[in-house]
């Protein structure tokens, strides 16, 4: 018996990458899923594929994460539709690579919008129902750029810097309410956004897809691996089970050693 049975997940940013390994996960687990996401990746066949496979019912929500009306939307509907949140995944995401006298505004904006801000525009909307049935958890997929900066990257680790400060402070405020929060702080991992990369850069730097992958890629992991979607997903998972019930408040890194040098 799945240990998510009859229980609901909310997944945001669950189209492609890691959301959509840990929409899977918790299907495969028994949930109710409801997907989120923008842009042009089939939905629709990810969504029937997620009933089909699991046996369970999933809905989409094409909630924009920079919106916070549409953020409590998506969570009136899932509750509107299956009758509760057990799950609250935050998991949206967007990068954007500049120097800081010339990054744009309007790109700084919109990172700490929906990196950061539609964790808390989403945990404050499913908050009181998971308070009302004695029982949740809230993971938001952080980075190892919660952890350790790199140039150019202004607004995005600032961004996981804030999920990491966020997940401890509602940790704390939920501590007896049965209720755990944390956040997974993933180094690289090997999602379609990666690979896409590879061809591009082998033509820029004139280097073989290997030295791309160790020499550009995973320059900063030790293990000079990947992680994998189903990697972060089953930790995911893992958090979700009674057995971390006393888990909470921590930010969880799968990096490959990154953050240990
Ligand atoms: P991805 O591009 O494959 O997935 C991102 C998801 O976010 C997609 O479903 C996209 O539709 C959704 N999204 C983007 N903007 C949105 C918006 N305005 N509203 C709603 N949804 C929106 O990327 P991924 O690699 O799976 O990244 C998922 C999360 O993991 C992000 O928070 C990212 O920062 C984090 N992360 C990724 C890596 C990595 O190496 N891939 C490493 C550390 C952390």
């Amino acid at each position: 018996m799945g240990i998510l049975k009859c229980k609901t997940a909310v997944v945001t940013g669950s189209t492609s990458g890691i959301g959509l390994a840990c929409a899977r996960a918790f299907a495969g687990a028994g949930a109710n899923i409801v997907l989120n996401g923008v842009g042009d990746a089939d939905v629709e066949r990810e969504r029937c594929s997620i009933e089909r496979h699991f046996g369970v019912k999933a809905i989409y929500s094409p909630a924009d994460m920079s919106k916070p009306t549409e953020i409590a939307e998506m969570i009136a509907l899932a509750e509107k539709t299956f009758g509760r949140v057990d799950v609250l995944v935050n998991n949206a995401g967007i990068q954007h690579v500049s120097p800081i006298e010339e990054f744009s505004v309007d790109k700084w904006d919109a990172i700490i919008a929906i990196n950061l801000s539609s964790a808390f525009h989403a945990i404050r909307a499913a908050v009181p129902g998971m308070k009302r049935r004695g029982w949740g958890r809230i993971i938001s997929t952080a980075s190892a750029h919660s952890l350790v900066a790199s140039p150019f990257k202004s607004a995005y680790v600032a961004s996981k810097h804030g999920i990491a400060g966020l997940t401890k402070t509602v940790a704390l405020e939920l501590a007896k309410s049965k209720i755990t929060c944390n956040c997974i702080s993933p180094g690289y991992v090997w999602t379609p956004l990666v690979e896409r990369q590879i061809p591009d850069t082998m033509a820029a730097r004139k280097m073989t897809k290997d030295q791309v992958i160790n020499d550009v890629l995973l320059a900063a992991q030790p293990t000079k691996e990947f992680v994998t979607v189903e990697q972060v997903a089953s930790l995911a998972l893992f958090l979700c089970s009674e057995n971390a019930a006393q888990i909470t408040g921590t930010n969880l890194s799968i990096d490959g050693g990154w953050t240990a040098e």
